[in-house]
């Protein structure tokens, strides 16, 4: 999914946002230090700017996590209906997914890329970070609950005053309405169901062209969130978020590698070189779109004309995986929630680590398989442990590579899964 536009591709003119963004702003703290006027300007102008193309993904938060989680959890619901190829992507889908989380949250515990800003750069950057949201998410923060309540508020009384306070901690119970519509779509059966879905369906298709309209705003709302973490607190913050880029880059690495080599190995009996040089246009494809959706007929023609594997298993597997099994979205959730609260020294218990691990799984099957897709939803698991929504805006500018990168993990593990659930399926003849 991209905003056509002649000339340069979105992710290009993002990429120049960036630089020139950062550039900017660092050259102007070191020409004019705290002078009033530069922190005016990235308050006031570049910082809003973008703030303009954050909300305009905020709004579609609401009506996309109804729709999107609402309708995969149909999906799979029907999918358990086909049996064992189902039930195996699933089971699949949930340990790859699992795994991918671990990994990330693993190396961001053992490498805190977020800790250690000095107290007052952070003042500044919250400051400068839209003040309003960022006090009340951490007073909710604060507000202690016992583990029981905290479990059984996760139910809602209200899904429509939830969905209205849905950045006051109303996002969790709205998921789980929208898990519980799912799931009843799926056990009343198509004829019912079928309204409903076409209705939730056009609901996606809509919502996903909100987003994709923001990300044609991407390049300058980039550009003004660099200016202003950069004139604002300067090399110190920009090398955290270095470190958050590499670590996150190296933890897709080590879960393409090993886990994926290991299921291939174990369980489909394939070289694993064989396989990632048979679908190395697939993975190239999407690093170059970022989009699980627009990468799938490459995947789909591969798995069945370089793979060998049996079409109806492919077509299956593949097309629930561009939107279901999203393993690199999983792990960029977790590493990005667990870094940003470290920036903002909001010290998380192991409970609410293992909030972050599920969330950030069910969040990979919710996200959309387009640029972007899980921008969103960090917004969700951000506010679900107390971490202000805006902090996506310190991670935006170097968010794109990072999307392509994970997308291609994405694309890889469905299908990987698919020539798991193939062998599998062999033996079993
Ligand atoms: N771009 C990703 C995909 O299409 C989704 C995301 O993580 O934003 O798979």
């Amino acid at each position: 999914m991209s905003v056509k536009k002649k000339g340069l591709p979105l992710h290009t003119r993002i990429f120049v946002g960036l630089l020139a963004g950062t550039a900017l702003g660092l050259a102007g703290k070191a020409a004019f230090g705290g002078d009033a006027w530069l922190v005016w300007f990235a308050a006031n102008i570049a910082n809003p700017l973008g703030q303009v193309f954050l909300r305009l993904v905020f709004m579609a938060v609401v009506p996309l996590v109804v729709a999107a989680l609402a309708l995969g959890v149909s999906e799979i619901g029907e999918v358990g209906r086909v049996g064992r190829v189902g039930v195996r992507t699933l089971l699949l889908t949930l340990a790859f997914s699992s795994i991918a989380v671990l990994i990330g949250v693993g190396a961001v515990n053992l490498f805190k890329p977020g800790v250690g800003l000095s107290p007052e750069v952070r003042e500044k950057l919250t400051a400068s970070l839209q003040s309003q949201t960022v006090q009340t998410t951490l007073e909710n923060a604060a507000k202690k609950k016992t583990v029981v309540q905290t479990l059984v508020e996760i139910i809602p009384k209200n899904p429509l005053s939830d969905a209205v306070g849905a950045f006051d901690g109303g996002l969790i119970p709205l998921m789980f309405f929208s898990l519980m519509t799912g799931l009843s779509m799926s056990l009343v059966g198509p004829e019912k169901a079928g309204p409903l879905k076409a209705v939730l369906e056009s609901l996606l298709a809509v919502t996903l062209k909100i987003i994709e309209l923001a990300m044609g705003l991407a390049p300058y709302g980039v550009a003004g969130l660099m200016f202003s973490v950069a004139a604002t607190a300067g090399v110190e913050a920009l090398k955290m978020l270095l470190g958050y880029f590499l670590l996150v880059m190296a933890a897709l690495a080590l879960h393409l590698v090993v886990v994926y080599s290991a299921a291939l190995a174990v369980i489909a009996r394939l070289s694993p070189l064989r396989f990632f040089q048979d679908i190395s246009e697939v993975m190239m494809t999407a690093f170059a779109t970022s989009s699980s959706n627009v990468t799938l007929p490459v995947s789909l023609k591969a798995a069945v004309e370089n793979l060998k594997l049996p079409r109806d298993i492919s077509n299956f597997v593949l097309t629930i995986g561009a939107t279901a099994n999203q393993n690199g979205t999983a792990l960029y959730e977790g590493v990005t929630v667990l870094f940003l609260a470290q920036f903002f020294g909001v010290d998380l218990t192991l409970g609410q680590q293992f909030t972050v691990v599920v969330m950030s799984v069910l969040a990979g099957v919710g996200t959309a398989g387009v640029p972007g897709g899980s921008l969103p939803l960090i917004a969700v698991v951000l506010q679900s442990v107390g971490v202000p929504g805006e902090g996506i805006g310190i991670i935006l500018g170097v968010d794109r590579i990072l999307d392509m990168s994970r997308t291609v993990l994405n694309v890889t593990g469905d299908l990987t899964i698919a020539a798991c659930v193939s062998a599998l399926e062999k033996e079993e003849k």
